[in-house]
């Protein structure tokens, strides 16, 4: 008996099979919170500023931040448009199906973002958001400045 359900609990963890399509691998990649390339971007713009050393994912914090200077207390966020609802982004559009389920979605993602910032900010935290717009090529230099003057001052300001 004992031995039957042992087999069934190693059947339950079998992993999912490998994505049937291209479309469908690049989906999965596409949820995948590491290694995004606004991310892969904004990692090495820090870099070129001078700013190596980063740590990624950082669980200590609170959010997990995924580029972080524990010693500094400082993080960059770096947020697509479509899943943190950019508010009068044209990146942020909602699916007109389902819509109750994406509201509710975005709501709950949004509730949370500044649920994350209230807590490192008390903690002492210096945040910075750089959205995944803010990365295209009409506006990319705007928003390097606006990182290198954001994370200098977080930096002479410890
Ligand atoms: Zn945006």
């Amino acid at each position: 008996m004992a031995k039957k359900s042992v087999k069934e609990q190693k059947a339950k963890a079998i992993p999912a099979p490998p994505a049937s399509s291209e479309a469908v691998r690049k989906s999965m990649q596409g949820n995948k919170r590491r290694d995004t390339k606004p991310e892969l971007i904004v990692r090495q713009m820090l870099r070129e500023m001078g700013y190596p050393g980063y740590r990624l994912d950082w669980k200590k914090a609170p959010g997990h931040p995924d580029i972080a200077y524990p010693g500094r207390k400082t993080c960059v966020f770096v947020m697509g448009c479509f899943w943190h609802d950019h508010e009068g982004c044209k990146y942020a559009s909602k699916p007109r199906t389902h819509s109750d389920y994406w509201n509710e979605k975005f709501r709950r993602n949004k509730e949370r973002d500044a649920r994350v910032r209230a807590e490192l900010e008390e903690l002492g935290w210096t945040v910075i958001d750089i959205w995944e717009c803010e990365l295209k090529k009409d506006c990319i230099d705007q928003t390097r400045a606006r990182l290198e003057r954001e994370i200098s001052y977080a930096f002479v300001n410890l």
